[in-house]
């Protein structure tokens, strides 16, 4: 599957990131201080069927939907990708990604191992990186650290992450988020890197590189 709109060549729309990580390694709060730090980026808010934890809203963190009203998006084939994680459904929905990928902004899917499948299937270009904990005490520490789940949650979070975590091999980037400023600096540094490859510098350069050889 091709995002290539008919009027608009390949290397003008934007990079399609996949960031995984297992749960407890900070993915969230780097992804929000990424996009807050690195302009035409973005982060694409998934629907899910999880209800909402106390600090989360609704059309910011997620869209929080019944599970009818997933069902009825799935078979209106509304999603890209979609996943059962734990007990809930998550979904990206196609129309606002590849909106933003065709007016050429970097769009971030924050999902899990079985999403990241999906995606890099249907669309080979897209740009994956694996957040890893420095340790696995440290994982635990930070699970626990929420303090909103209850201790058999926690156990069953630790397997699933020590699951999640298995599937690393099949990204393109690792990051370590040993210390939060270093990995967010090691991921600023992957989307420059990312923008700085010849067809996207050819796309926004394209007049400068002409007359250089004129
Ligand atoms: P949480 O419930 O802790 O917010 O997320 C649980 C897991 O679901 C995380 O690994 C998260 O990345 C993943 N996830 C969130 N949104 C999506 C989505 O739209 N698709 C898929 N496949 N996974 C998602």
């Amino acid at each position: 599957m091709r995002l290539n709109h008919p009027a608009m060549p390949v290397s003008l729309q934007g990079t399609l990131y996949i960031i995984a990580a297992p749960s407890g390694a900070g993915k969230t709060s780097l992804v929000s201080q990424l996009v807050q730090t690195i302009p035409q980026l973005t982060v694409s808010i998934s629907h899910t069927t999880r209800p909402p934890r106390p600090a989360e809203v609704n059309g910011v963190n997620y869209h929080f939907v019944s599970v009818d009203t997933f069902q009825t998006m799935l078979m209106n084939k509304t999603f890209f990708e979609y996943a059962q994680v734990f007990d809930n459904f998550y979904g990206t929905s196609k129309q606002t990604v590849f909106e933003q990928l065709q007016q050429g902004i970097d769009v971030i899917l924050e999902i899990d191992w079985q999403g990241a499948q999906t995606v890099r299937a249907l669309m080979p270009e897209a740009v994956s990186i694996f957040i890893l904990p420095p340790s696995r005490d440290i994982l635990e520490q930070r699970l626990r650290g929420r303090g909103q789940d209850t201790e058999a949650i926690i156990q069953r979070r630790m397997q699933a992450a020590i699951e999640e975590m298995s599937h690393y091999p099949e990204f393109d980037y690792v990051v370590i988020n040993d210390n939060f400023e270093q990995a967010l600096q090691d991921l600023q540094a992957i989307i420059h890197s990312q923008r700085l490859t010849r067809p996207r510098q050819q796309a926004k350069h394209g007049q400068l590189f002409a007359k250089l050889l004129a």
